[in-house]
């Protein structure tokens, strides 16, 4: 990469900020990174520890996001605007912001000749520490190969899906969808078994050698619903945002939304009431208690 000098800045070092953010300090770039709660804790070891998203935005010429969600995104975007002196030319947004937000995002800081990429990631905590996330990058062919080399040493499997600001966010509200409802089926699915007299482990085993799988029972079943660990490290309210965003989405661009709406309110929505707190794949019990 043809670019030693630059600064690199991240925000938000939360579940999946601060695993990538360790993978980024790996390259040869120095970086600095900021979070609202304990900065220099969440940080890796050889970054600069910021007190202030002002402080970055003088430092980094190009800025990392992984924040809860876009309103947060457009608040942090202002407050990176409203530094007079910054070195700020590039913003990559990995949160899973909302098609709408990206575009705001995109044309607040367009505005001030700083290019954005939406880049929302997918692969959960365990994929954010081994570097292997996918990541749905919205970007121009050019901004894509200026930050491609950054991009892979936190995701394996980034690829640049558009060049219209929202097409990342787009695409991770859809995968989002499907992810959802896998969950939601699955855990269906296997307490209609459980009800059978069947045992769960076995439910899980016959289902991945059929044309049922997916990756709730591939991966979540096995490794942390009949574990009883339910710790994927993605949140109940982190999904349910997710879907509303989709929804909202999809209304908004005249394409289909009957089965999302009905996840949606019927199922995610419900269980964020229930249990606020809860790590999304808790769906398992929840729908045991509550789906009748
Ligand atoms: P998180 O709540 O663990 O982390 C968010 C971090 O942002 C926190 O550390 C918080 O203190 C910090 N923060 C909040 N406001 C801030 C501000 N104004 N300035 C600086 N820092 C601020 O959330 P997460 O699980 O890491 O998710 C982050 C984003 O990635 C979300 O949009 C989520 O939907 C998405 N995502 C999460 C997962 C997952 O498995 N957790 C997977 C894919 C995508």
């Amino acid at each position: 990469m043809n670019m030693p000098e630059k600064t690199i800045g991240f925000i938000g070092l939360g579940n999946m900020g601060a695993p990538m953010a360790s993978n980024l300090s790996k390259n040869s770039h120095p970086l600095i990174c900021y979070d609202t709660i304990d900065t220099k804790k969440k940080s890796p070891s050889n970054a600069i520890v910021a007190d202030s998203i002002e402080q970055v935005a003088k430092s980094a010429s190009i800025v990392f996001l992984c924040l809860p969600n876009g309103s947060v995104v457009l608040d942090v975007v202002d407050r990176i605007l409203s530094v007079h002196d910054r070195c700020v030319e590039i913003v990559v947004d990995n949160t899973t912001a909302g098609v709408s937000e990206a575009k705001e995002a995109w044309e607040r800081l367009n505005k001030e000749n700083i290019k954005y990429a939406d880049a929302p990631v997918s692969g959960g905590v365990s994929g954010a520490k081994a570097g292997t996330l996918a990541m749905m990058v919205a970007a121009s062919q050019e901004l894509y190969t200026e930050i491609e080399p950054l991009l892979f040493s936190m995701a394996k499997n980034a690829r640049n899906v558009g060049d219209q600001p929202g097409q990342g966010m787009a695409m991770k509200l859809l995968n989002n969808f499907l992810s959802g409802m896998a969950m939601a089926a699955s855990s269906e699915a296997v307490a209609f078994g459980v009800a059978q007299g069947l045992k769960p482990e076995k439910v899980i085993e016959m289902v991945n050698l059929s044309t049922g799988r997916n990756t709730t029972t591939e991966d979540k079943f096995p490794k942390r619903i009949l574990t009883e660990t339910f710790d994927s490290g993605f949140a109940t309210n982190l999904m349910a945002k997710d879907l509303k965003l989709y929804v909202k989405s999809a209304k908004d661009s005249h394409a289909p939304s009957f089965l999302s709406e009905i996840l949606l309110n019927g199922v995610w929505s419900k269980m964020l009431d229930k249990w606020p707190d809860s790590d999304f794949t808790k769906i398992y019990p929840f729908i045991k208690k509550y789906g009748k």
